[in-house]
């Protein structure tokens, strides 16, 4: 992509709304602007980053088994009556009348309908398990909708929804996604801790939030050190026992605030983390809590009908942008981790215009884009300081800069944006390195 043709408005001042550091920085990099409040149109440079997180979230879920499905937005008010949830859920649900004064929703989450969708379809118990996930936009009427995406009204999760025949083939499709969590959250270069956490509106006995660690928190966060340094697992054989990853995972200590036992605390010493994050996700096992209402069931071995058992599992996909930015930033930019990076590299012309800057240009640019590598070509006719500034801002992971002093040597300048590391290399050892990375 020439950054010529490229819709990208970026900010030079900081803009006053914005209170924390990733929501500064998605508007003066030109990833989203406000519509209304806690409702963003997504531009081009955040919409890619966005499918780039959609993509690794997928992988693991399909990896995981589960199956994508899309439900509706809008929602009908009459299944939330019949799961007892219409009067309980409060005014964080927008409330719409059609024409035929029929109630409906915007769906601030999806569990009666994928129990609708369960009990119409499936019937049988050699049907189960099943695990049924869709990316897709939710809205909740929040009372402060701030920090940018990572509290919006309107906003992208992943939710899967999981249903078995027993307490103990449900318990196995948590910890399948929970592995999955751990997975996913390693990929997009963040570190996120497990922890038991309330099941608020969703309901049941069991539920885990995914908290990524970073200053501006919403929550503050304890924990013992261990989790922060833990790999996620590897080779996962989903079919077999999870139970020993997950206790290893929860064997350590971690609490948010309301939770915080100061007593378990103490005993850690110098061991305890203590600092502020961000929750990326939530899992929920919550047994027939939907099921017995709106008798979703199956025909057993034994031929009798039984409710299924259920647990449902978010990701807050586009919250993760704002929280992948929090994570990975400094005074000049956002440093993205490679697997979300809206474009792999950026290729600087220093001296548009001039004959042997162009042509290098354009053979790293040609090369590197037959190689299916992402390539935001800064080809304006601007000052040298504009474009650094820019591409700092904006945080591809890879830089390469063209300028006539040293495509007269025949070499251009390599440059890691994560570290600031640069290099001199021929074209082809450029368009080499790059294109095994
Ligand atoms: P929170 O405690 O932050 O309000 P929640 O517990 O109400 O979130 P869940 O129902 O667990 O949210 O939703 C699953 C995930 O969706 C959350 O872990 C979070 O990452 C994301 N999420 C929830 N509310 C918002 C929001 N208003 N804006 C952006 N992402 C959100
Ligand atoms: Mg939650």
């Amino acid at each position: 992509m020439r950054l010529s043709r490229f819709f990208l408005p970026t900010l030079k001042e900081t803009p006053t709304e914005a209170q924390i550091v990733s929501h500064r920085l998605m508007l003066r990099a030109g990833m989203v602007r406000q519509h209304a409040a806690g409702i963003y149109n997504w531009l081009p440079l955040g919409a890619r980053v966005l499918q780039n997180i959609i993509q690794v979230v997928r992988e693991e879920q399909d990896g995981a088994g589960a199956q994508e499905i899309i439900m509706p937005t809008i929602q009908s008010a009459d299944l939330w009556k019949e799961s007892g949830r219409y009067d309980a859920y409060g005014p964080e649900m927008l409330r719409i009348k059609d024409r035929h004064e029929r109630d409906m929703l915007y769906g601030p989450t999806h569990e009666e309908v994928v129990t609708d969708i369960f009990r119409n379809n499936i019937k049988s118990y050699r049907d189960l398990p099943k695990n049924l996930y869709q990316i897709h936009w939710k809205f909740r009427d929040e009372v402060r909708p701030r920090f940018g995406v990572m509290r919006g009204r309107e906003f992208l999760m992943k939710d899967a929804y999981s249903f078995d025949l027993d307490y103990a083939r449900s318990k196995h499709a948590y910890n399948q996604m929970f592995v999955a969590y751990l997975r996913t959250f390693a990929r997009l270069g963040l570190k996120a801790i497990p922890m038991k956490a309330d099941s608020g509106p969703i309901g049941g006995d069991l539920s885990h939030e995914f908290i990524v660690l970073a200053d501006t928190g919403e929550s503050a966060v304890f924990c013992h050190k261990a989790l922060l340094e833990k790999p996620a697992p590897d080779n996962v054989d989903y079919e077999a026992d999870l139970q020993p990853i997950i206790d290893e995972w929860t064997g350590l200590y971690a609490a948010t605030d309301e939770k915080h036992d100061a007593a378990a605390a103490e005993k850690l010493g110098a061991d305890l983390v203590s600092a502020r994050g961000i929750e990326v996700g939530h899992i929920f096992h919550f047994g027939k809590k939907y099921s017995d209402p709106m008798k979703a069931s199956v025909i057993g071995s034994d031929g009798n009908s039984t409710n299924v058992f259920m647990g449902s599992y978010g990701i807050g996909v586009s919250r993760l942008v704002g929280a992948i930015i929090e994570a990975n930033h400094d005074e000049h930019g956002i440093v993205w981790p490679d697997s979300v990076a809206p474009f792999d590299v950026g290729l600087i012309n220093l001296k548009v215009g001039d004959a042997a800057c162009d042509a290098a240009c354009k053979t790293i640019y040609d090369a590197l884009r037959l190689k299916r590598r992402d390539v935001l070509y800064d080809d304006r006719d601007d000052r040298a300081g504009v474009k650094f500034a820019d591409m700092d801002l904006i945080g591809l992971p890879w830089q390469v800069v063209v300028g006539p002093k040293a495509v007269a040597k025949g070499v251009v300048e390599l440059k890691r944006r994560a570290t600031g590391v640069k290099e001199e290399l021929s074209f082809e050892a450029a368009i080499a390195k790059l294109t095994l990375i």
